[in-house]
């Protein structure tokens, strides 16, 4: 997985926090609170009730009343079975903060434990039917290359975030842009941010952040930063007080792919041309299967760029130029 270069939907594997002391906090039923689970190592409470642990898809528990809300399930099903595994066996529930295979791993596991899945109206066809996200990123039947698990998860029942009855006590901020109903969920002064920006060493080791609608995707960042809370955790980064840095550098990120697209599109030409341009000029490295995530985070940029008046569809059907 570690090959590919796209952040927000490649699996960064990160060794952060494994200093920290050993601990899983859900053994003790009678402590209510917010726990993130960062691969395989428990860190120390930061506040009262909660807890850090770094995953390639970082995964937040929190424990309100009686029921266990885990937050995304991982980017692996053995992630989520050893998860499920250090688990009591009380009520459990799945809050998604969006569609992307490497957060939904889990879900179907926990749903064959009983536990409801719950994601924005937006994203709850995608964990339905998994084949939605392949298809968009296609535009046909996947081929070979777009039918791994990295792409694809099992199906879930999800069902709308407006079926949660705990509304009061978790935050639902909608922060569209890496996807089309992506959702921070706020607990207690944490964020889980989901993919709404990223880590600054996981934007460092993989080339761009990955978006469907680049207006958006930085209204979120703006949105984020209006935000207040104790602590942002986004899915693929550290756990921070401070998020500005990182969503400074994420929206650094954006920029500059706009550019490079910008100034890749001096001579007219086809998409799959301009992907092949871009890659090289910001050394992103591409196989098969993340081809066609770079070919739809090009394809929302030059749906930005035409919004802002830069580029135009030419006349040869398919090709681009600039205005
Ligand atoms: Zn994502």
């Amino acid at each position: 997985m570690c090959g590919y270069s796209s952040v927000g939907r490649a699996s960064a594997s990160q060794a952060e926090g494994r200093g920290f002391e050993s601990r899983w906090p859900l053994q003790s039923p009678h402590k209510e609170g917010i726990f993130v689970i960062w691969e395989g190592i428990y860190t120390k409470p930061i506040k009262d009730g909660i807890w850090i642990k770094l995953a390639n898809t970082n995964v937040g528990v929190a424990k309100i009343g009686d029921i266990t809300y885990i937050i995304d399930t991982g980017s692996s099903i053995k992630f989520a079975k050893e998860l499920l595994s250090e688990m009591d066996n009380g009520k459990k529930a799945v809050l998604n903060t969006h569609s992307h295979a490497d957060h939904i791993q889990g879900n179907y596991l926990f749903e064959k434990n009983g536990a409801k899945i719950y994601a924005s109206e937006l994203e709850v066809p995608f964990i339905r039917n998994p084949l939605l996200e392949t298809l968009y990123l296609y535009g046909a039947n996947p081929p070979k290359a777009l039918r791994l698990s990295f792409y694809k998860a099992k199906p879930s029942y999800a069902v709308p975030f407006d079926k949660l009855d705990v509304r009061s006590e978790i935050d639902l901020i909608p922060l569209p842009g890496h996807s089309l109903g992506m959702t921070a969920i706020k607990i207690n002064g944490v964020i889980f941010c989901g993919d709404a920006y990223f880590g600054s060493n996981v934007l460092e080791k993989y080339s761009y952040p990955y978006l469907i609608d680049v207006k958006k995707f930085l209204d979120s960042l703006d949105t984020l930063e209006r935000l207040n809370a104790e602590l942002y955790i986004p899915s693929h980064g550290k756990p921070t007080s401070d998020p500005h840095p990182d969503i400074e550098r994420t929206r650094t990120a954006v920029q500059n792919f706009v550019n490079a697209v910008l100034e890749s599109l001096k001579e007219p030409g086809y998409i799959e041309t301009l992907c092949a341009k871009v890659s090289e000029k910001m050394s992103v490295s591409l196989n098969a299967g993340t081809f066609y995530l770079f070919r739809s985070f090009v394809s929302s940029v030059l749906e930005f760029l035409e919004k802002t008046g830069k580029v135009r569809n030419s006349d040869i059907p398919g090709t681009w130029e600039t205005v």
